[in-house]
């Protein structure tokens, strides 16, 4: 998964998007993150897993590292059962391959180099198998949040390409085929592509936007892609393209009209999401010593805490307070406790009393897959026009 290249797959979609993005981002250092250091423990334990099944360590070196990994901040029980499942999704997938090319190959953290057609361009990739004329990629992905797929990902194609160019001189590769399995979301999906379709798309679209974004050039192009830039909080095209709705020229009467209010709300979520990330900066820098005009850090609210729990439950005793009035029972959430007691024994000891109830309607732009709910008041216009 780990890849430092100034164009690297992870972020190829950015720098493909936005090419001088490439560059400006040099100047912000990696913040790091909780999450990106539990994808790495899961990775990590992944490796594990793949290459002990594939008989390249001892069962006592996969028990000692494994325990290693259990130690760590960031394990739970959840990361080591989702990653099973991966591990398992995996070799599936690999058992398939070999029935039909039983002299295949399976490769794991391959750094793979595209640097043919992005200058320095390398990543690294979870598993590469290689059978006859097809090659597959697979890459995990562990976050919980927003789901990708292996349809047209850049990412994934510029593992393809780094693994077609290393393995092409020794097989006739015809195929890529290429997975992203993203286990805490039950997702996997695949699209296979043929190696001239690839080289094609490295040619005409890789090597152009590589270029402009390796030599620092090209327009800034702000979309879905600045959510992972690292400039994305002062980034000025980014601000320049928001702040260019709060120039939206109204029509006259005193109400908006439900075509301005559709056209508002359609800008309405990046705007928050670009207010939360320059906030946020802001903060950061304001606690390091920096000033902005007009601003000035100051006490937040606090609220009453106990100084000391146990003193507390102490003296309440002694006035003849019991513990039963004085403490709470509470139930662990739904996702603490499937962290604590592993998500198979969670669905044998409680999936029926685990329920879903139906969510609150959210208003959400058309183009989301969700299907339409059909509300009161839309059911009873529907019904006047039947009649
Ligand atoms: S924030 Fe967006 S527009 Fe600005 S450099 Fe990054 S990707 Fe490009």
């Amino acid at each position: 998964m780990g890849d430092h290249a100034l164009l690297g797959p992870s972020g190829a979609k950015r720098w493909m998007s936005c090419p001088p993005s490439a560059r400006l981002e040099l100047e912000f250092p990696d913040p790091g993150s909780k999450y990106a250091a539990e994808g790495t423990l899961a990775h990590k334990m992944a490796e594990l897993i793949l290459r002990y099944n594939n008989n390249e360590i001892s069962k006592k070196a996969f028990t000692g590292r494994m325990n290693k990994i259990r130690e760590e901040e960031l394990y739970t029980r959840e990361m080591e059962e989702e990653i099973s499942d991966y591990a398992g999704q995996v070799w599936e997938l690999w058992n398939s391959v070999r029935k039909k090319c039983p002299d295949a190959q399976i490769l794991f953290e391959q750094r793979l180099d595209y640097s043919e057609y992005a200058p320095d361009g390398f990543g690294t990739c979870d598993v590469v198998m290689i059978a006859d004329d097809t090659i597959h990629v697979v890459d995990l992905k562990f976050g919980r949040g927003v789901g990708v797929t292996a349809e047209e990902n850049p990412q994934l194609r510029l593992y393809g390409l780094g693994a077609y160019l290393e393995h092409s001189l020794l097989y006739d590769i015809r195929n890529i085929a290429m997975h992203i399995i993203q286990p805490r979301l039950e997702s996997r999906t695949s699209q296979e592509i043929t190696a001239e379709e690839l080289l094609a798309w490295a040619e005409n679209t890789v090597r152009p936007a590589a270029a402009t974004a390796y030599a620092g050039e090209g327009n800034f192009q702000p979309g879905d892609h600045c959510r992972f830039c690292r400039a994305r909080a002062t980034c000025r095209a980014r601000a320049e393209e928001n702040l260019a709705m709060t120039k939206y020229e109204f029509e006259d009467p005193a109400l908006l009209s439900d075509e301005e209010i559709g056209k508002v709300l359609a800008q309405a979520d990046r705007l928050a999401a670009w207010v939360k990330d320059l906030s946020e900066y802001a903060y950061h820098e304001a606690l390091a010593g920096r000033k902005f005009d007009g601003w000035k850090l100051v006490e937040g609210r606090s609220n009453r805490k106990y100084a000391n729990e146990l003193q507390v439950a102490q003296a309440l005793n002694k006035a003849g307070y019991q513990d039963t009035l004085i403490y709470e029972k509470k139930l662990l959430g739904i996702t603490a406790m499937e962290q604590m007691v592993g998500k198979k024994k969670f669905g044998e000891l409680l999936s029926d009393l685990v329920v879903k109830p139906e969510g609150k309607p959210v208003l959400v732009p058309e183009s989301d897959k969700r299907p339409e709910l059909n509300t009161a008041a839309q059911a009873a216009a529907d019904f006047e026009e039947e009649k």
